[in-house]
C-alpha cells in the first residue's frame, strides 16, 4: 500500500520561493567586488523578496542565451549577491550550476571548464585578466561579467562578453518555475585532484534539499531565522558547505564577504552585519584571530562558527572559546559528500564532565548527521570496531554521497554501496569520528600508523608555532619515520631540540619526529588544504640533523 501524502519533487528552486513568501524581508548582504577592487569597501544589500526575482530575471536571461534544461555554466566567481542568484537561476531553471575554483592553476580551469562542456561562463570583475588568457582555450559560447555597465572593461578581447545587469535589466521577472524530477542533476563541483585530473562530482536537487535539511539540524549547523550567517568558506568550494542553501530555506539573514579574505575585512563584516553563525576553513581563522587578538577586540555577535576543510587544531577551537565564548563546531565532509558528513557536538552524556573531558570530544571530527552512515574498515575490507583506537579507510554512504563521478562512465568507485572517503580515522563508542591522516599521507614506521594530524596538532598548541606538517620520510629500518615541517610565528624563537622536547610525555616515544626543519611557508592547495606531496618531494633523502 503506498501512502497518501502528496508528490512534491525536492526541487532547488522550492528553498528560494519559500524564503520569497516566508521571510521575504530578511536580508542578504555582500560586500562587492567592485568595492574591493576600487578600496571603498562597498556593500550591497536587498532581501531574499528581491534575490528572487532577479533569479527569475536570470532565468529568463538564460532561456534568451540559449541555455537549455542540463546545459552546464560555469562560474567564477567570491561570495556575492548575483553568485547567490545563479546558484537559484541556473539549477532553478533546470541547468547545471558549475562553479569552479578560481585559485587552480589557469590549466586544470580549462581542463575542468571543458570536461563540464560549460555553455556559458559568469565571472566577477576581479576574474577579467585570468578570463581573457583562458578563453582561447575553452568553448563557450558567452562570457558574462558579473557587474554593471559602468565597471565594464573599455576593451576586452573576450568574444560575446556581456553585462550580467545588463542582460538582467532586458530579462522579465515573469518566470515559473518548472517542475521535473528531483533526480535531475543541478550542480557540480570538481575535486581539487592532488594526483591525476580534477573528477566531477554531479549533485541532484534531491541530494541538495536533503542535505539542507541535514545541515541544518540542531545536532549538525542549527541554522534558524534568528541567525545571520556569513559563509568565508566560498561559494565555489563544495556549495559553501551548504549554507547558501540553507540560508533561504531556513530563512537566515545571509552576509556574503567577497573578495576580501583577510582577517581585518572578515571581522570589520561580521561586526556591522551582527554575524551570529560562520563557517570556514582553518588557516582563514588563524588570520581573524590574529587581527582580532593584536588589537584587543571582541566579537559582539559571533556565537559559533564551523570550521572544516581540513583538521582544526585544538589550539583554534581554545581560542574561540576561552577567549571569546565562540564555539567552534569542527565539522568534516568532501565535495563528493554535498559536502556535510560528521559535525562535533556534545551529547546530554558530556554535559558535567570537566572541560578537558569535553574538549577531547569536540577536537575530533564530530559525528555523523543523519542522512550519513559511516564505518572504518581494514585492508581486507572487514569492519573495524569503534573504540576510538582501531584506525581504518572511512567509508560512507547516503543520499548526498556521490555514487560516481561526472564523465568517467564504467569507472567502479563505490565499495560494496559506501563510497571510500580515502580518508584513515578512528571511531569512538559514542560515534565519534576523528581522522588521522588521508591514507596516502599516512606515515607507516615499523609497520604501525602514526597520524601526521595528531602531531601537527600538538606542534601548533606550542607558542611559538604558526603552522606545522608532518610527512614520512624513508628509513633504512622503519620504513618510514616522521619529519615535521614547522613555519615560526613572527618574533618567536624555538630551536629544532626545543620542538622534540615538546613533544615528550605528550605522544608515544616512536611517534616523536626524528627531525625538525623550519621553512617561510608550507604549500597548500587551492582549497587550503596542505599539500603533503610537494613537502615529501621537497624533502625527498632528507638527512636527519
Ligand atoms: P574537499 O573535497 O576539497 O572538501 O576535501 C575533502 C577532504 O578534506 C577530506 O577527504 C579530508 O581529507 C579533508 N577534510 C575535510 N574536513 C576535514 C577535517 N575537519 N579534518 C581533517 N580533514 C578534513
Amino acid at each position: 500500500m503506498l501512502g497518501l501524502m502528496q508528490q512534491h519533487p525536492l526541487l532547488i528552486s522550492s528553498m528560494i520561493t519559500f524564503a520569497d513568501r516566508h521571510h521575504g524581508g530578511t536580508e542578504i548582504v555582500s560586500a562587492t567586488v567592485e568595492g574591493a577592487l576600487a578600496k571603498t569597501g562597498a556593500k550591497h544589500r536587498y532581501t531574499y523578496r528581491e534575490a528572487h526575482i532577479r533569479a527569475k530575471r536570470l532565468a529568463n536571461a538564460l532561456i534568451g542565451l540559449g541555455i537549455a534544461p542540463s546545459d552546464r555554466v560555469g562560474t567564477l566567481a567570491w561570495n556575492g549577491y548575483r553568485h547567490f542568484e545563479l546558484y537559484f537561476g541556473v539549477s532553478g531553471m533546470g541547468a547545471i550550476l558549475h562553479t569552479i575554483n578560481p585559485r587552480l592553476f589557469p590549466d586544470q580551469i580549462s581542463w575542468i571548464a571543458n570536461h563540464a562542456e560549460d555553455k556559458v561562463l559568469f565571472f566577477d570583475l576581479s576574474f577579467v585578466g585570468l578570463v581573457e588568457k583562458l578563453a582561447p582555450h575553452l568553448n563557450c559560447k558567452a562570457y558574462v561579467l558579473m557587474t554593471d555597465e559602468a565597471h565594464m572593461p573599455a576593451q576586452s578581447s573576450l568574444p560575446n562578453l556581456l553585462c550580467y545587469e545588463t542582460l538582467l535589466a532586458a530579462a522579465s521577472p515573469d518566470y515559473a518555475w518548472p517542475v521535473f524530477d528531483e533526480n535531475t542533476a543541478s550542480s557540480m563541483c570538481y575535486t581539487s585532484g592532488t594526483t591525476g585530473n580534477p573528477k566531477g562530482a554531479l549533485y541532484s536537487h534531491r541530494s541538495t534539499v536533503l542535505h539542507v535539511y541535514g545541515a541544518a539540524m540542531p545536532d549538525a549547523l542549527c541554522l534558524s531565522s534568528r541567525d545571520a550567517v556569513m559563509p568565508v568558506v566560498p561559494m565555489f568550494h563544495a556549495n559553501a558547505w551548504s549554507l547558501a542553501y540553507a540560508c533561504p530555506a531556513v530563512g537566515a539573514k545571509l552576509v556574503l564577504p567577497g573578495m576580501s579574505l583577510d582577517g581585518k575585512s572578515v571581522y570589520e563584516l561580521m561586526e556591522s552585519e551582527k554575524v551570529t553563525f560562520s563557517a570556514g576553513v582553518p588557516t582563514v581563522w588563524l588570520g581573524l584571530l590574529q587581527h582580532v587578538d593584536g588589537n584587543g577586540l571582541r566579537f559582539s555577535s559571533l556565537n559559533r562558527t564551523v570550521i572544516g576543510g581540513s583538521a582544526c587544531p585544538p589550539a583554534i577551537i581554545n581560542r574561540f572559546k576561552d577567549q571569546y565564548n565562540v564555539d567552534v563546531l569542527h565539522a568534516w565532509g568532501m565535495t563528493e559528500m554535498s559536502p556535510l558528513g560528521t559535525v562535533g557536538t556534545l551529547k546530554a552524556k558530556h554535559d558535567g564532565l570537566p572541560i578537558e573531558k569535553q574538549r577531547e570530544t569536540l577536537y575530533k571530527q564530530g559525528h555523523a548527521i543523519f542522512g550519513v552512515d559511516m564505518k572504518i574498515v581494514d585492508d581486507t575490507g572487514a569492519e573495524l570496531p569503534w573504540d576510538g583506537k582501531a584506525f581504518g579507510d572511512l567509508h560512507v554512504q547516503g543520499p548526498w554521497v556521490t555514487s560516481g563521478y561526472y564523465k568517467r562512465d564504467g569507472e567502479t568507485v563505490l565499495i560494496d554501496g559506501w563510497f571510500p572517503t580515502g580518508d584513515v580515522a578512528t571511531i569512538d563508542p559514542d560515534g565519534y569520528m576523528q581522522i588521522t591522516d588521508r591514507s596516502k599521507d599516512v606515515i607507516k614506521s615499523g609497520g604501525e600508523w602514526i597520524s601526521s594530524i595528531d602531531i601537527e596538532n600538538l606542534a601548533m598548541s606550542h607558542p611559538a608555532v604558526a603552522e606545522a606538517a608532518c610527512i614520512a620520510m624513508a628509513h633504512p629500518k622503519w620504513d618510514e619515520r616522521p619529519l615535521l615541517v614547522v613555519v615560526k610565528k613572527a618574533g618567536q624563537e624555538i630551536s629544532r631540540d626545543e620542538m622534540l622536547a615538546f613533544f615528550g610525555g605528550k605522544i608515544a616515544k616512536w611517534w616523536i619526529p626524528d627531525d625538525v626543519v623550519f621553512v617561510n611557508e608550507l604549500p597548500h592547495t587551492a582549497t587550503g588544504k596542505l599539500q603533503k606531496l610537494k613537502l615529501r618531494e621537497q624533502f625527498k633523502g632528507h638527512v636527519p640533523a
